[in-house]
């Protein structure tokens, strides 16, 4: 999700007030706090021409640029269709107008109880924890995600915990944003001591890319909280090419592991970055290698700016049926595309063929 420019470094300004808690803690943050910001340092370092960096510049003054320097050096050099540097890299295609893509795709706020809180799905929410990420990905749906109004103030904060409060039939709370693991873990063992006291709440889930892009992230402060017996943990990562996934990650997965979280991935399907049968089947083998269960692959959200990333449904579906024939069943992701106002990720299978009629006999109550 996208950040305010300089929300990072006004978060880690807030954090410096407090000591920070052990060593790996600093490392993360000091590789937060040192990203690259100027597309011109990033396409030297790759040894790259700069033939588009007046085009780079301009779309990156709607949406900075952002890349963590740990995640750069995965980056071939020398090629400019690196799939790492794809997925970050602003470029000129992103200022052009496609009928249909828009800022707010899935209408999101129509689905706002209170400020932070997206209620969609049966026995669920989102929490926005945090408007900031390490990395800016160019696709993301969350672009022009209006944070400023979203932001957890202290006052939003307990607006949004009072709201959980008073709903007992929500078992599941995910932390979202922005990259919530962007948060420190003093900061999120405060949010999830508040959580943890609403007896309702059976799962803990968050999502995030940061241990992703940033692989020290998965500190022993992280694994004690998610891990905490209090909970059913799940992390869902956001890989979506294997060039991106290392030994450092693996590490702290399989510490995941050890304390009873579940770890899966969710990536995006994105043209010129993983839509390929190589691509898909090396991502999904090598999450395995990794500790990681591959959930969902999503078609891509129709959001201004990232027209250029589609795949046209067809292909979509073809690609997936091929990976199905080439993996085990627990290594396939399901391919999901999200409507507004559906209840729950729509298998894009279904939206191309006849919907089934409706189980009327076996539906629960509506909420
Ligand atoms: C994607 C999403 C979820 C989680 O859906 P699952 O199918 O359970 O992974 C929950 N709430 C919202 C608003 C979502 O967009
Ligand atoms: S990390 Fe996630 S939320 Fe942040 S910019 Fe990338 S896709 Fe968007």
């Amino acid at each position: 999700m996208a950040d305010r420019p300089g929300g990072v470094a006004r978060m880690i300004r807030d954090e410096a007030l407090i000591p920070l808690a052990t060593p790996s803690d600093e490392a993360w943050l000091r590789e937060q706090a040192s990203v690259i910001t100027d597309p011109g340092e990033l396409l030297a370092g790759l040894g790259l021409s700069r033939a588009e960096l007046p085009e780079a510049l301009r779309a990156a003054a709607d949406f900075p640029l952002r890349v963590p320097r740990g995640y750069a050096a995965r980056m071939r050099a020398g090629d400019p269709c690196d799939p790492l540097l794809r997925q970050v890299l602003a470029s000129g295609e992103e200022l052009r107008e496609v009928p249909g893509y828009r800022a707010d795709p899935l209408a999101e706020a129509d689905h706002t109880p209170v400020p932070g809180i997206l209620h969609k799905y049966h026995g669920r929410v989102l929490l926005v924890v945090t408007g900031a990420c390490a990395v800016h990905c160019r696709y993301c749906f969350r672009r022009h995600f209006p944070y400023q109004s979203h932001l957890p103030t202290a006052a939003r904060l307990d607006e949004a915990l009072a709201w959980l409060a008073a709903r007992d039939d929500i078992e599941e709370v995910i932390l979202s944003g922005g990259d919530p693991l962007s948060l420190t873990d003093r900061k999120l063992g405060q949010l999830l001591a508040r959580l943890a006291a609403l007896p309702h709440l059976k799962r803990l889930r968050v999502h995030s890319r940061l241990p992703v892009v940033i692989d020290s992230r998965i500190t022993p402060a992280l694994v004690d909280l998610l891990g905490d017996p209090r909970w059913q943990s799940v992390l869902v990562l956001h890989a979506n090419h294997a060039q991106e996934l290392t030994p450092a990650l693996r590490d702290g997965v399989r510490a995941l592991q050890a304390a009873g979280v579940m770890v899966l991935n969710q990536a995006v399907l994105l043209r010129g970055v993983n839509d390929t049968l190589a691509a898909q089947e090396a991502l999904s083998l090598a999450l395995f290698a990794h500790g990681v269960l591959p959930y969902y692959l999503h078609q891509l959200d129709q959001v201004a700016g990232a027209a250029h990333f589609a795949v046209p449904d067809a292909e979509a579906l073809a690609l997936h049926a091929a990976l199905r024939a080439r993996l085990p069943g627990y290594l396939l992701p399901a391919l999901v595309r999200e409507l507004p106002g559906d209840c729950s990720k729509t298998p894009l299978a279904a939206l191309h063929h006849e919907t089934p009629g409706t189980l009327s006999h076996l539906q629960a109550s509506p909420d």
